[in-house]
C-alpha cells in the first residue's frame, strides 16, 4: 500500500501528469484536401497525407497537442479560423498582404510560386504574356485566381479545387491553368502526365505560412516548434521525403 501510494504521488507530481494533460489538448487543423503533394487522401483511405499534414502533425506533437484534421473548401478556411471552428490552417496557404489583414501567419515553412500549365500540343502559349484574351482555369480564392484576373481580357474560370481546374484544361474548356508550381508539377507526374506541360518560369516566390486567428499566441508556439524541427533535422527529413533533395 505504502509503495503504491508513493508511486501515485510520484507520478502525480512529476512530468507524467503534465504529459497526460497535454496530450488531451486538441489542435483543430483546417485544410483543403485536394492539393497534392501538400494534402491529399492516402490511397484507399479517407485519411490525409502530404507535406503539410506530416509537418503539422510533427509541429502539433512538439507543442503537446493531438492534431485533428478538418477538411473544407479553400475559401472557407479563413472564415472558419475567424469564427473559431478551427485553430490553425495548414493548406499551402501563401502569405500575402490581403490575408495578413485577416489572420496571423507563422514564419514561412515552404517557398512556392505560380506557374502556367497548358496542353502538351499547345505551341502558342509560351508564358503568361500569351494568355491575354484567353480562357484561364484556376482555383477559387487562391493566389492563382488573383494572378489570372490580372491578365487582360482573359476569361477566368474559378473552380473549387486545383484538380477541377486542370480537368477543365484537359476537356478543352480552358487554354491554360494558373496554379502553384509544386502542385502543378506533381499533377504532371500523375493525372496530367499524358496531356499537360508547364510553360515559362515560376512567377514570383510565394512563401507558405500556417495561419492562426489574428493575434493568437499559437503563432509564436508554432514558430518555436518549427525552429525545433529544423534544428533536429526532422523538417529536412520531411522535405526530402516529399520533394527530394533541397535545390
Ligand atoms: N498557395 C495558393 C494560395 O494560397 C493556393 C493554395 C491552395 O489551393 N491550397 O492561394
Amino acid at each position: 500500500m505504502g509503495i503504491l501510494l508513493t508511486a501515485l504521488l510520484l507520478t502525480g507530481c512529476g512530468g507524467e501528469e503534465k504529459k497526460a494533460a497535454d496530450s488531451a489538448k486538441v489542435l483543430r487543423v483546417g485544410t483543403e484536401p485536394v492539393f497534392a503533394p501538400f494534402e491529399f487522401p492516402k490511397e484507399g483511405s479517407k485519411d490525409l497525407t502530404g507535406f503539410d499534414i506530416e509537418l503539422i502533425e510533427a509541429l502539433g506533437k512538439q507543442m503537446g497537442y493531438k492534431v485533428e484534421i478538418v477538411s473544407m473548401g479553400f475559401d472557407a478556411l479563413i472564415p472558419a479560423l475567424n469564427s473559431g471552428n478551427i485553430d490553425v490552417v495548414a493548406a499551402g496557404m501563401s502569405i500575402n498582404e490581403e490575408r495578413q489583414k485577416a489572420v496571423t501567419f507563422s514564419e514561412p515553412y515552404y517557398t512556392s510560386g505560380l506557374i502556367v500549365m497548358v496542353n502538351k500540343d499547345n505551341n502558342e502559349v509560351k508564358s503568361i504574356k500569351d494568355l491575354e484574351g484567353k480562357r484561364i482555369a484556376c482555383q477559387i480564392g487562391t493566389t492563382g485566381e488573383n494572378k489570372s484576373r490580372t491578365v487582360e481580357g482573359a476569361k477566368v474560370k474559378a473552380f473549387n479545387t486545383q484538380d477541377e481546374a486542370s480537368l477543365e484544361l484537359k476537356n478543352g474548356g480552358a487554354d491554360a491553368v494558373i496554379g502553384d508550381a509544386p502542385v502543378v508539377e506533381y499533377y504532371m507526374t500523375k493525372a496530367g502526365k499524358d496531356f499537360a506541360k508547364t510553360v515559362g518560369e515560376r512567377m514570383e516566390a510565394e512563401p507558405y505560412g500556417i495561419a492562426v486567428k489574428k493575434g493568437s499566441k499559437l503563432a509564436g508556439d508554432l514558430n518555436k516548434a518549427l525552429a525545433e524541427l529544423k534544428k533536429s533535422g526532422e523538417y529536412d527529413k520531411l522535405y526530402t521525403k516529399w520533394f527530394g533533395e533541397k535545390k
